[in-house]
């Protein structure tokens, strides 16, 4: 079962990713955590894509399926791939279309105010890319991996804004488009992590009874 998550930056996808990963062995598929990766490893992609990421612009269509396509190839024998940051736009949709079947689209609600303010306190591993709170946790070093803790280059609030409009405009046509091909499921997560799981725990596995 092939899953995309769809929601505004900082809505949690990543979050609700890990809770798929740990309890039902899905693999995940982050094109931003791909892309960061290129940055990171200084590769020709990697300088192509950072001037569009530093300012919240959505990369290149072209240079994003790249991406997404060697991840594919590298992954074998999988339960379930989560899609998360890919489809942003309906034209990758349809790319996307030709290269799996995607049986469920969650889209993850939850209002621009409490994105804002989640997204100006979070923070990353630049090496697992863990995703932590600073008003949580405000060491420096990852728990998980004893790398270092950064805020992302677009997480500051001028950048973060232009990312919620770029959404607005360009990725929530999405939500119609899955709607009509009666894969969309909605999941609030503005409330505890507990109401969150259990919420997506009841979806999970009704969908996967019908399989
Ligand atoms: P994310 O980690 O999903 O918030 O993505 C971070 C940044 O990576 C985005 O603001 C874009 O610059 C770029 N990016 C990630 N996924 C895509 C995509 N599907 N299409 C275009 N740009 C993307």
């Amino acid at each position: 079962m092939n899953i995309v998550l769809l929601g505004a930056p900082g809505s949690g996808k990543g979050f609700i990713s890990n809770y798929i990963i740990d309890n039902y062995g899905f693999e995940h598929i982050s094109t931003g955590n791909l892309l960061r990766e290129s940055i990171k490893n200084k590769t020709k992609l990697g300088e192509k894509v950072q001037s569009y990421m530093t300012a919240g612009e959505l990369v290149p269509d072209e240079l994003v399926l790249s991406v997404l396509k060697d991840a594919l190839n590298n992954k074998k024998n999988y339960k379930g791939l989560i899609f998360d940051g890919y489809p942003r736009k309906i034209a990758q949709a349809e790319e996307l279309e030709k290269l799996v079947n995607i049986d469920l689209v969650i889209c993850v609600d939850v209002p621009q105010a409490v994105i804002l303010d989640r997204l100006s306190s979070r923070r990353v591993c630049s090496s697992c890319s863990e995703v932590y709170s600073l008003k949580l946790n405000k060491d420096t070093k990852c728990l998980k991996c004893g790398g270092e803790v950064i805020q992302r280059s677009d997480d500051v609030p001028s950048v973060i804004q232009h990312r919620l409009d770029k959404y607005e405009e360009q990725t929530k046509p999405l939500i119609d488009f899955y709607r009509n091909q009666n894969k969309l499921i909605m999941l609030d997560n503005s409330g505890s992590s507990e109401q969150t799981f259990s919420a997506l725990k009841g979806i999970l596995d009704k969908e996967l009874e019908k399989k």
